[in-house]
């Protein structure tokens, strides 16, 4: 008898751990835009000693994940599908920060093959440097009509912490620059390490320098149309996550506390 309270007091323990680690139990269901942040998509080989591998996916488990959000019937949006005023079903959109040269490598041909759509945030001053792709190579992928481009500033600094007039300098030059090289309209910031997108007075700023969206690193889903004046929340997908963790990512918009 007491062995089997034991045993239940255990199994009850090991229920309350994988509810805390994985919430469902407490988050609504999805209705609305998720929104995936990606960084770097390439092969373990690729890796630099001592980089950061939550931050980095390789192409299998990527291209897994786009299967299981196509199998799932999700429609993949781009950044010109925010102001459309087209209805979309069940959509998503998936992003990723810095311009790295393996989203042109690894991401794009994933891109091409099952004809889904893809948002890349870049930094203004990084573009054709080494690690970055290049502004032909930008112009490729936004000619194939499957990539759209956001900023993510001039030179990826925390604009929350800089003076008001640098942070608008750093909004409104990176705008003119993207815009101007890609003869295209930058409608959408994504903040560097996520600074300012909980904060009345960047957001603000954001706004004055003539963006209709911005792009924060809180975890969440999104309303659907989405409501003017909120940040756009981002689903984290990390490098060594489970399956499960990308399920839950997909319907809650986070898969941890
Ligand atoms: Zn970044």
């Amino acid at each position: 008898m007491q062995i089997m309270i034991i045993i239940g007091i255990f199994l009850g323990l090991i229920l309350i751990a994988f509810s805390l680690r994985f919430t469902w139990w407490w988050t609504p269901l999805y209705n609305g835009l998720i929104v995936f942040m990606y960084h770097h998509i390439k092969p373990a080989c690729e890796n630099a000693e001592g980089e950061d591998l939550a931050f980095t996916i390789t192409p299998e488990i990527f291209e897994k994940q786009v299967k299981y959000l196509l199998s799932k019937k999700y429609t993949f949006i781009g950044l010109e599908d925010l102001t459309s005023g087209k209805k979309i079903k069940n959509p998503v959109m998936i992003t990723f920060d810095d311009g790295y040269i393996d989203n042109y490598n690894y991401v794009f041909p994933i891109l091409k093959k099952y004809g889904i759509k893809a948002v890349i945030f870049l930094i203004a001053t990084e573009i054709g440097n080494p690690g970055f792709f290049t502004w032909q190579q930008a112009l490729e992928m936004q000619k194939s009509g499957l990539v759209s481009f956001g900023s993510h500033g001039l030179t990826h600094k925390n604009i929350r912490r800089m003076a008001p007039s640098l942070a608008a300098k750093e909004l409104k030059e990176s705008k003119i620059i993207l815009e101007e090289k890609l003869e295209h309209t930058v409608t959408a910031f994504c903040y560097p390490f996520g600074a300012g997108g909980t904060d009345k007075r960047v957001r603000k700023l954001v706004a004055e320098a003539g963006y209709l969206f911005d792009f924060s690193t809180r975890r969440g889903l999104n309303p659907w149309p989405l409501k003017a004046g909120r940040t756009i929340y981002r689903a984290f997908p990390r490098g060594g996550e489970s399956k499960l963790d990308f399920i839950l990512q997909t319907h809650l918009g986070r898969s941890k506390l």
